[in-house]
Parts: structure tokens; sequence; C-alpha cells
């Protein structure tokens, strides 16, 4: 047996929190995604209603959660489930497939064809995915890293246009990268967990509007990795609904309190809505590292909230309470436009918001 294990899980609090991705991680239970494809699927895949084909995830998400209860209890192994025709994971890729038609993978819910692609949606992606690098990233928090490092894999293309983005090439620029299918995505993950990643990390830009990429990566994937959503959290319902039976852990940003600093810097609308809506599915559904970004000047408006509503709302979940804003893209283009985030946040905000996590009990000494 392989071991990611470095002396960071010998800690209770990681150890328990992050418990199903430690055993993933170390190949002592299956990914989420190995199980979908031994869940069988009743539909006619070619020609029945979308209707029919959500009603069909229903079921089998029932049914899967099932079967992942006793995997996890020791009361069945995956060898047990028999290979099936038709999966539970081939019906995600169909209903994705159909999405596309008129997206809505994301709650800008643009309705574009992105087959077409004649009219681009918010993130200006159209149905091809692109991926501007891949690689063995040991900037992430301590337990995604280990010895082998996150396997992560960059996608071009962003739902949200952050004035301070440190990664605006690509997040801003959707074809920045090499264009991939479902195939060759799961030849760069099998890559980056046969060379010792210790899962493999869906990031961009933001993952969300290749959805259908990433999904029908899975499908093309044997081997046992766990899968990472590194996300804004801007999805749909419905791309939360194909995301929860195959995503092993959740890193998502946590990043504004309220609406008004969303729109004003991320010009995103209802943010808080949506994005602790998806945090809460997330928690329920899986392992979680919530990131919140400290800005400067915006601890009342945004840092405190976030914390007490994660504190309120997603008590299991570690979190990454992270200092290292500084002014990047289009705030350092123009300091002037954005006087209160122009600087690195201070020794004293950073105190303050620690010791806001500890009044609440918060767990984020560990991954912070
Ligand atoms: S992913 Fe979101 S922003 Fe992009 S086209 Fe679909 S709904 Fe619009």
């Amino acid at each position: 047996m392989r071991s990611f294990t470095t002396p960071l899980w010998q800690n209770r609090e990681v150890r328990e929190r992050l418990r199903w991705y430690y055993n993933v991680m170390n190949d002592l239970k299956p990914a989420k995604f190995l199980i979908t494809k031994r869940i069988p699927c009743e539909v006619n895949i070619e020609s029945d209603s979308n209707e029919r084909l959500w009603d069909e995830h229903e079921r089998l998400s029932k049914m899967f959660n099932e079967v992942l209860s006793d995997i996890k209890t020791d009361r069945m192994l995956l060898s047990e489930l028999k290979p099936v025709a038709l999966s539970y994971l081939d019906l995600k890729v169909e209903i994705a497939k159909r999405m596309l038609k008129s997206c809505h993978f994301c709650e800008w819910r643009c309705k574009v064809d992105r087959y077409e692609a004649k009219k681009l949606g918010a993130c200006k992606v159209d149905s091809r995915s692109r991926v501007s690098t891949w690689f063995h990233h040991f900037g992430e928090e301590p337990p995604l890293v280990g010895y082998g490092g996150s396997g992560t894999i960059f996608f071009a293309g962003c739902t949200f246009r952050c004035v301070f983005c440190q990664n605006w090439d690509i997040s801003q620029d959707p074809l920045n990268g090499i264009e991939i299918n479902g195939r060759k995505l799961a030849l760069i993950m099998k890559e980056l967990r046969t060379t010792g990643a210790l899962n493999i990390n869906f990031v961009g830009g933001e993952p969300t509007p290749n959805l259908h990429t990433i999904i029908e990566g899975m499908k093309y994937l044997e081997i046992n990795v766990p899968m990472l959503w590194n996300s804004n959290m801007y999805t749909s319902l419905e791309s939360m609904k194909l995301l929860v039976d195959v995503i092993d852990i959740w890193l998502p940003d946590f990043k504004y309190g309220n609406d008004n600093c969303a729109m004003k810097f991320s010009k995103i609308p209802r943010y808080f809505e949506v994005v602790s809506r998806n945090h809460k599915i997330a928690h329920e559904s899986g392992d979680m590292i919530i990131r919140h970004l400290v800005l400067p000047n915006h601890l009342d408006c945004c840092t405190k909230p976030v914390l007490k509503w994660i504190s309120e709302n997603c008590p299991k979940a570690l979190v990454n309470i992270m200092e290292q804003y500084r002014p990047e893209y289009l705030v350092a283009k123009r300091p002037d436009e954005y006087p209160d985030i122009a600087r690195r946040p201070t020794f004293q905000e950073m105190e303050s918001a620690y010791a806001f996590a500890d009044s609440l009990n918060i767990v984020y000494k560990p991954v912070s």
C-alpha cells in the first residue's frame, strides 16, 4: 500500500475532519467517482428527456449514498460491485453535455448554446475546455500537499472578474491554454497521480465552466485518486447535484461577507446567497477546507461575517484564513480606484482575524 501520510496527519482535528479524503488518498477507500461507475443507470441515454434523466439522477444519487455508507463502514468493497453497461457517471456526463446547449453551469445562467459559440456567456468559455498548465503544486494547504504535491490542473477562464486576481492571465483569457477533452484530461490525471500527487485539484480560473470535460475525464480514469473541487462556488444548483457524488474534498473560496463588496470587486450579483448555499451543500456531502482571503480594511464587512457564517453552518470544515493578499491586476494598475484594498493586510488585521476565529472555535491553525 502506498502511504501519503506526513506528521500533520497525527493532528486529531485534521484526521477526523478529513477522514474520507485521507482514506482515498492512501488507497484505503475508492474515490467516489469510481463508485459512480458501478451504479447501473436505467434510461435511454440517447432519447430520453432531460426531465427523465434528472429523475433517474435523483434515484441513483440515493442508491449511491447507500453504497457509499456501506463502503465507509466496511460493509462493502468496491470489488463486490460489478461493472455496468451504463452507469450513474455516464448519466452525469450526458446531463452535463445537454446543459451546455443552454448553459447554466453557474448562477450567471447565461442560457447560451456553448456548442454554437455565436454568443458567449459571462465566462467567455465555449464548449471546448482549455488547460493552461498542470503540475504538482506544493503551495496548497499542508493536507493537500504532503511529499507528492497536489495534482493541480489550471483551466482557462472564470465566472468572476476579480480586480485583484493573481491568476488574471489565466482567468481572464479563456483561450490561454491547450484544448483538451475528457480522454486527454484523464491522461493528465493519471500522470499526476502515478508520479505521486495526493489528489487531483481542479482550479483555474475556475473549473465550473469546464464541468462537462471534468466529469467526462473521470469516466476515462481507472486509477484511484481523491477528486478536489477548488472553486469560487458560484456553481448552479444543477451543477452541484452533478458534483456532490464525485468530489471527495472541497476547497471553496468564501471571499465576501456581503453583496456590495462582491459586486464592487468581482462584478458578481447575488454572491452571498449563492455561495453560502453551495458551501452548505458541499459541507453536507464531504470533507472540506474553506479558504477565506483577508482583504485589507474589510474585516468588519467581510472577514468577520464570513467566519461567523462558517462557524454556524459548516462546523466540521477546516478553514484557511489567508494572509497572502497583495494588490494585483487592476488594483496594481489603478490603485486610486481601489484605495481600500491597495495594500497588503497588516499584522494587526491578521491578528484580529485569528482572534475572531478563536472566539468562534474555528479550526484554522493546521491549514493557515
Ligand atoms: S459557465 Fe456560467 S458564465 Fe459560463 S456560460 Fe455557463 S452559465 Fe454563463
